[in-house]
């Protein structure tokens, strides 16, 4: 008995051993720097029980250090305070004031935002990077955006697609929006907003020289709505900025340095979309199959998102069609049939899984040196 489960742990052992150790992506979001710029995970549009939300602000903190976000901010509504006969709070820095405190022992960085909430136009529209939220609780809607710009805001449009504002869900510009665009008061939109993602709002964007955001918009609880222990995860902006910092965050989004993650899909301008994907994906082996003239070539996935691949090598696949799905965290094999053997090879693909305008899709390229082997 005692020989067998020593047999027994031997080859478990051994088992372990001889498992491929890929990068291991676990609950923490993970993308990598890009060449000049840091990567970070963001999230600014999140509410509390000091707006209509249901989780004390201390949660929203643990939350993102779990998810390792590197900025967030609590929007709480302005104008909509359903919890008020519950939680008075005269003061609108509260909600912000309560996640620094938790977050002080932490290497989370807390930015100070407020939800505008008007109807539509101009709806919903989120200010970042404010003083003080209690001097933007004035009534005239455009007045209230030139306030927050006094304090120095980044001001961008939440849900332009939110069917209770606009009922086709269609993102649809107005001329309360040309004129906020006109008079440098608004900056960004969000394309992508908890469970709705806006081809529309992307055109605006793209149109108007807006930032690209993606939000979670979160209520309730991150795990319970983008099914966290399912593998999912919530929308979020990733900020290319020259430092983990405030100042260099507010830099990089006044400067549209941004990617949005929403699902397993990428959306942003070329600029920024091609050197993240070409960074997230890693050709860790490039070899001939013995004596043969098919590359095998091994590419490690090493961000967060699953991506998704069209072949543009001018090659066809030995063990695939033209589409080829990279696995978040994995790596994955592609046999490209050279036809002669190369000492190098520059592969292109077009990336399915990431836009840069509507129905259009980035292409990259991977480098490699192929490892010599007998003929
Ligand atoms: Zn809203
Ligand atoms: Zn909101």
């Amino acid at each position: 008995m005692r020989k067998l489960l020593i047999l027994f742990l031997l080859l478990s052992s051994f088992i372990s051993f001889s498992q491929d150790h890929s990068h291991v992506i676990g609950r923490k979001l993970q993308f990598p720097d890009i060449p000049g710029y840091k990567t970070l995970k963001c999230d600014f549009h999140q509410h509390t029980v000091f707006s209509d939300g249901s989780v004390w602000p201390d949660i929203r903190v643990q939350e993102a250090l779990r998810d390792g976000l590197d900025a967030i901010s609590l929007t709480e509504h302005l104008e909509y305070q359903p919890h008020k006969d519950d939680i008075p709070h005269p003061d609108r820095n509260r909600s912000y004031n309560i996640a620094v405190e938790e977050a002080k022992n932490h290497d989370l960085i807390i930015v100070k935002g407020s939800e505008i909430t008007r109807k539509m136009p101009p709806g919903h529209n989120n200010a970042i990077f404010l003083s003080d939220p209690n001097k933007l609780l004035v009534d005239d809607s455009i007045q209230v955006f030139r306030e927050a710009k006094k304090q120095g805001a980044f001001i961008f449009w939440n849900h332009p697609n939110w069917t209770p504002q606009r009922k086709d869900g269609m993102a649809t510009l107005t001329d309360v929006h040309r004129l906020l665009i006109r008079e440098k008061l608004l900056d960004g939109i969000e394309v992508a907003n908890d469970q709705t993602f806006s081809i529309e709002a992307l055109q605006i964007a793209l149109d108007n020289n807006l930032t690209i955001m993606g939000t979670s918009d979160i209520h309730k609880l991150i795990d319970w709505d983008f099914k966290v222990p399912e593998g999912g995860h919530r929308p979020i902006t990733l900020v290319f900025a020259k430092e983990r910092t405030a100042e260099s965050i507010k830099d990089a989004l006044i400067n549209r340095r941004t990617v949005a993650v929403y699902k397993n899909l990428l959306i942003g301008r070329n600029e920024f979309l091609v050197p993240l994907i070409e960074s997230s994906l890693k050709i860790t082996s490039a070899k001939y199959i013995g004596k043969y003239n098919v590359l095998s070539v091994e590419i490690e996935n090493l961000s967060s998102t699953e991506i998704t691949l069209q072949n543009q090598t001018g090659y066809t696949l030995h063990n695939n069609n033209d589409m080829i799905t990279l696995k978040a965290g994995e790596k994955t094999i592609i046999e490209v049939k050279t036809i002669e053997r190369k000492p190098e090879v520059s592969l292109k693909f077009l990336v399915l899984s990431a836009v840069n305008a509507p129905n259009k899709h980035p292409s990259i390229t991977l480098n490699s040196k192929v490892e010599e082997t007998k003929q």
